[in-house]
């Protein structure tokens, strides 16, 4: 299908864009790599009456270091974070994930930030933001704020983002002196979204976890947080039984996976404890090793 009849704009400077989301409000939509937001318009689930383009506005595409991580710009393309060799260096974790967010075609348009606004609860980079505590610069109409990743995503497809403001860049922070960091997930075929992800950093101090963080994808609404987890791994030494335990608290009582035509209930339970078990042992070598 076609999309249905919009007004078009290309702004060139973050000030256009607000004065035409504060015209327009909710009939407006801003437009980042168009792979998740053009679909929907063809299909008509979105019939936007006006599209803000983002991509000739000026500065929303850099990437580059600040004293304590990363910042991110919101236009960054997914294949840029992918290849860079500060990512690499600075954020192991995203460098490792980038490859299984769809297919490369795919990444060269779609955006870092777009992703992350989208909020689609099986996309990788919301699960992986928040287990590393990422923050979220957004353009309001009056000033500009910092948002948490824990406040940021608030249900499905639905975030700290308000439908007249602008996700302007990511903070990417410096993981602590020895954490260990792991991301894996199973889907069918290479670049379909996943059924089930599991992304962890956990900081150790000798073979003593200090701090979990745990978020899986693809099991709920969102990036689900693993508290339980979590918790059951803070002050414990780490060892095999351990992991499988925490492997199991967060398969059981951490998440409440949907059922769909992709996988049953029980099936996402399974990968969830899986790839939990493994993504800890991974984590937990690569802490070793630092
Ligand atoms: C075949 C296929 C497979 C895919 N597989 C995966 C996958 O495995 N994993 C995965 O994570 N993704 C996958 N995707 C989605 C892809 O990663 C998209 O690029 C991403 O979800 C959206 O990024 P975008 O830049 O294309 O945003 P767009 O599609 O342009 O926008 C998405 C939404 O975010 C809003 N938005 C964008 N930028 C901003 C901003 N700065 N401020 C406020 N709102 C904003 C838009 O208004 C729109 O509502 C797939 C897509 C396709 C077509």
């Amino acid at each position: 299908m076609k999309p249905a009849p919009f007004v078009y704009f290309a702004p060139q400077t973050v000030d256009e864009v607000m004065d035409l989301l504060r015209q327009y409000g909710d009939d407006a939509k801003v437009l980042a790599g168009g792979q998740s937001f053009i679909p929907t318009m063809s299909f008509r689930l979105a019939q936007p009456e006006v599209v803000i383009d983002l991509n000739g506005v000026e500065g929303l595409a850099g990437l580059r270091e600040v004293d304590n991580g990363l910042h991110i710009g919101t236009m960054c393309r997914q294949r840029t974070v992918e290849r860079s060799p500060l990512v690499a260096r600075r954020a192991p974790l995203l460098a490792e994930t980038m490859p299984s967010i769809a297919h490369p075609q795919i990444r060269n348009r779609g955006t870092f930030g777009g992703s992350l606004a989208h909020a689609d609860p099986a996309s990788e980079l919301p699960a992986v933001v928040s287990v590393l505590n990422g923050r979220f610069r957004i353009r309001r109409q009056r000033g500009e704020d910092w948002v948490a990743a824990d406040d940021f995503f608030i249900s499905l497809f639905e975030t700290a983002v308000g439908p007249e403001d602008l996700l302007l860049e990511v903070e990417i922070p410096d993981l602590a002196p020895g954490s260990g960091w792991a991301f894996q997930e199973f889907s069918r075929r290479q670049g379909d979204f996943a059924l089930v992800g599991v992304a962890v950093v956990l900081e150790l101090e000798g073979h003593v976890c200090r701090q979990a963080r745990l978020a899986l994808l693809s099991v709920g609404e969102g990036p689900v947080r693993a508290h339980l987890g979590e918790a059951a791994l803070e002050g414990q030494p780490m060892g095999a039984s351990l992991l499988q335990r925490v492997a199991e608290i967060v398969a059981h009582q951490d998440i409440d996976p949907p059922a769909d035509i992709h996988a049953s209930k029980d099936y996402r339970r399974h990968l969830a404890e899986v790839l939990t078990r493994r993504t800890l042992s991974q984590a937990v070598a690569r802490a070793a090793a630092d």
